[in-house]
């Protein structure tokens, strides 16, 4: 989860209560290109009600589970244990699921019309290398640990409403993809999400990303950003007998202060991040390579454009400064690259997308208050490609995403849960129930 607060427009309660109530009240609350099913209708429904209360029954359950699956560790590209757990846990539950060369893991409920179908997905990655101590402490209501939030909050809310969904035996009227994926975190570069779109595009209608708990904003818009990686290398030698030899670790920090004094927007808002930064073997030799990972972020695809030019330009230029410095050319010069380890497109929900609608209407219905925000999340793919997305958290409360204090409060997490399902079916629709 990358969380950039953005501003935007509150919603408007008045008009969306307009929409719902122009809304056909109909036995079968299918959705259609235009409309979710309205929370009102769909609670109408015995199933869905089981389900809605599935949440506060598993209570204890939800919170061991997310407690075990926090303590396997999944460190980029390394998820597939983390995965089996949960590939475990919807079978065990009695779904049909399965796992893709990328390594995602695929539960689904299959709609009475199975040509459209909805996605609801949580990342199963962490930012957390091997060796991390991921060991959950739980201490008056609150569970600590490396990702306990983001993701496992996310994942286990996933489980539970696939679970609910099944036992309360809902027949959705698009198919349900309910979707554990890789590579959400950093240079994962949301693979996970652009395999399942690619395979799954023509079918889908909307996307749902669980990523931590809070429920108090919903990701509409997709932050552009690119992670660069500048490398400078060199011939090395003793720092004392080849003193005056260019030095890479010299021209990445000549790079670095000039790429830092560059001007950025505040509108569109733009960021730059000089994140990891490595070179050198020892304090007495002049290191023969030196690297700088950066990542840049802007509301404008051009700004985004522009500051990854500058970077390269500061990066030649680093390496031109410090050759014209240094006393003795003669053992070789520097060599420079810029490589791009990721891209995450842009993209924004439309205002009158039903899946707006849906988690607007879901967001009454539990009396909870939400602002539409810019984040950089797996709908960053969808909605790059025109298919509807948000994403939301799970519920509870959370925090210290992505470091090693993080920590996360269950306690009313239910309301989080309900309003997922409640968009979720909204979007998929429900087939009405046999009459008994
Ligand atoms: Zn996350």
């Amino acid at each position: 989860m990358k969380i950039t607060p953005f501003k935007s427009q509150p919603v408007k309660p008045v008009l969306l209560w307009v929409i719902l109530l122009v809304m056909p009240v109909r036995s079968v609350t299918a959705p259609n290109a235009r409309r979710a099913a309205s929370p009102a209708q769909l609670s109408e429904n015995s199933q869905v009600r089981a389900a809605l209360d599935w949440f506060s029954r598993n209570f204890t359950w939800i919170n061991d589970e997310q407690a075990r699956l926090t303590e396997i560790p999944a460190p980029p590209f390394q998820e597939a244990q983390r995965a089996a757990a949960v590939k475990s846990l919807l079978a065990a539950a009695g779904l049909k699921v399965q796992t893709d060369e990328t390594g995602n893991v695929i539960a689904e409920i299959r709609g009475a019309n199975d040509k459209e179908a909805v996605l609801l997905s949580a990342h199963l990655d962490t930012v957390f290398p091997p060796g991390t101590d991921v060991k959950v402490r739980r201490e008056d209501g609150r569970m600590s640990a490396p990702g306990i939030s983001d993701n496992g909050t996310g994942l286990i809310a996933l489980v539970a409403l696939a679970r609910a969904i099944h036992e309360a035996r809902i027949e959705p009227q698009r198919t349900i993809l309910f979707v554990a994926d890789v590579g959400e975190e950093g240079e994962g570069n949301l693979r996970g999400m652009r395999a399942m779109v690619d395979t799954y595009k023509a079918r889908l209608r909307a996307i749902i990303v669980l990523d931590g708990s809070a429920t108090d904003h919903v990701t509409t818009k997709a932050l552009a950003s690119r992670r660069l990686e500048a490398v400078i290398t060199g011939p090395g030698g003793h720092s004392w007998s080849d003193f005056g030899m260019a030095n890479p670790i010299n021209a990445l920090v000549r790079a670095s202060v000039r790429f830092i004094n560059t001007k950025v927007p505040t509108t569109p808002r733009t960021t730059f991040n000089l994140g990891q930064i490595e070179g050198g073997t020892s304090v007495n030799s002049i290191p023969f390579e030196a690297k700088l990972k950066v990542d840049i972020r802007s509301e404008s695809e051009d700004e985004l454009a522009r500051l990854e030019s500058a970077l390269r330009e500061c990066v030649a230029a680093g390496v031109r400064d410090e050759m014209e410095s240094s006393r003795d050319r003669s053992k070789g010069k520097l060599e420079s690259k810029v490589n791009l380890l990721g891209t995450r497109p842009g993209g924004e929900l439309s205002p009158d997308s039903p899946l707006l609608a849906a988690v607007r209407a879901a967001d009454d219905y539990v009396a909870n208050q939400s602002r539409a925000e810019r984040s950089s999340t797996d709908a960053n793919i969808p909605l790059s490609q025109g298919i509807d997305a948000i994403s939301i958290g799970a519920g509870g409360n959370g925090g210290g995403a992505h470091s090693l204090q993080e920590w996360y409060e269950p306690a009313g997490r239910e309301m989080g849960l309900k309003r997922a399902l409640l968009t979720l079916l909204g979007v998929s629709g429900v087939v009405q129930e046999k009459s008994k």
